[in-house]
């Protein structure tokens, strides 16, 4: 079986120095907020430009504490707006409405699974403030067109980067677009920790601050608290395992490149509709080869029959889970529709060209029964 994600084998290509990482925590004695983050805070804002990086303990922390912020400093009040795409995973609109402010779901372009910028003049109200984009499956989206609506505006952005660690436009890494941009370590990222984890980027030193506190009950100095806030910190171990593969990822986001430069030059089945790339080559790190089929469940056990691992992401909309009856009555056929034939193919920085060309062949097989009309 070709695994959707090879998380054992990823890992291994680093177990030496992860073990002398973690041999270095264990042998400090200082387990919280002690040099690895520290240091890992820095390296991770550097990768970026100027900027500042604040760790907390995961990639849904790192967008609630954001709007949390801003809430807190009376930039957002509650029952404000968010614009975000209606297609993208679950966490996103959590963070929203985790600090009682709205979700407003924008149905995405097609081309790129991305918001659409030509949809937000029609979803803006007096009450939006924000813009929350998500980089879905590894691709930028278009944060010039969406950076100048929201100047226009006077509307925040939020970057949701947690899918595309290290994608690039026009010079430019996502995360330094937008006001602030969460992002998660979680361990099939394209920058994954073995465990939970996350952080904040910004060019707002003032923002900045705030979280650092904030992530920590909301105290400045030890025993002092400004603010009401959340145990929301990145360990010393993850931030020392994040710090071996910080360095590689760049590379890593080289290789899915590759993997998908061959899919899409290879596979050729009038069946199957693969994902475009809008962008030029860096701006996107393909966290997922997402494809669209119309009878999923019989490419999936076609795949699966041949030896493929495939994933769905993601089989249920946020407007159709149950825990937002309030936006059940939405009509959005776009997003609808994606995610009824979304099936994602294995891709990873250690796939190998013999394991790609046994995923082309067996997506190449495939022949959709004949329907029933
Ligand atoms: C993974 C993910 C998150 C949440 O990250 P966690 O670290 O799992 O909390 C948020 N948004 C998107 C788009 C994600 O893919």
């Amino acid at each position: 079986m070709i695994p959707f994600l090879n998380l054992k084998d990823i890992t291994a290509r680093h177990r030496a120095e992860l073990i002398e990482a973690a041999t270095r925590v264990i042998d400090s004695g200082w387990f919280i907020h002690g040099r690895e983050h520290e240091a890992f805070e820095r390296e991770f804002a550097a990768f970026h430009g100027p900027c500042h990086a604040i760790g907390v303990a995961n990639g849904l922390d790192a967008l609630t504490l954001v709007l949390r912020a801003w809430i807190q400093s009376g930039e957002l009040r509650e029952g404000d707006e968010v614009l975000v795409p209606a297609n993208t995973y679950i966490a996103s609109i959590l963070a929203i409405t985790e600090n009682r402010l709205v979700p407003v779901l924008v149905e995405p372009d097609e081309a790129s699974f991305n918001l659409d910028p030509d949809r937000l003049a029609a979803a803006l109200t007096p009450r939006t403030r924000v813009i929350l984009p998500v980089h879905l499956y590894g691709q930028a989206a278009d944060m010039p067109a969406i950076m100048t609506f929201a100047r226009q505006h006077s509307l925040k952005v939020l970057e949701d980067c947690a899918q595309a660690h290290g994608a690039v436009i026009q010079g430019s890494r996502v995360g330094l677009w937008g006001d602030a941009a969460g992002f998660s370590f979680y361990p099939g990222k394209n920058l994954g920790a073995l465990g939970d984890a996350g952080a904040v980027v910004t060019r707002d030193p003032k923002l900045a601050d705030a979280l650092r506190a904030l992530r920590n009950y909301g105290s400045h100095v030890k025993y002092q608290n400004r603010t009401q806030g959340p145990n929301s910190r990145l360990d010393e171990l993850q931030a020392a395992l994040l710090r071996v593969k910080l360095p590689h990822l760049d590379a890593d986001n080289e290789h899915r490149r590759t993997v998908a430069r061959r899919y899409l030059q290879q596979i050729r089945n009038p069946a199957i509709r693969l994902p475009q790339r809008v962008g030029d080559e860096a701006s996107h790190v393909w966290h997922l080869f997402v494809v669209r089929v119309l009878d999923r469940d019989g490419f999936v056990r076609h795949l699966t029959a041949s030896g493929v691992q495939t994933v769905v992401h993601y089989p249920i909309p946020p407007h159709r889970q149950d825990c937002y009856p309030a936006l059940q009555h939405l009509d959005l056929p776009i997003t609808t529709a994606i995610h009824r034939e979304v099936v994602s193919l294995p891709i990873s920085p250690v796939m190998s060209d013999s394991e790609v060309e046994s995923v082309i062949q067996a997506v190449n097989a495939y022949s959709p029964a004949p329907s029933r009309g």
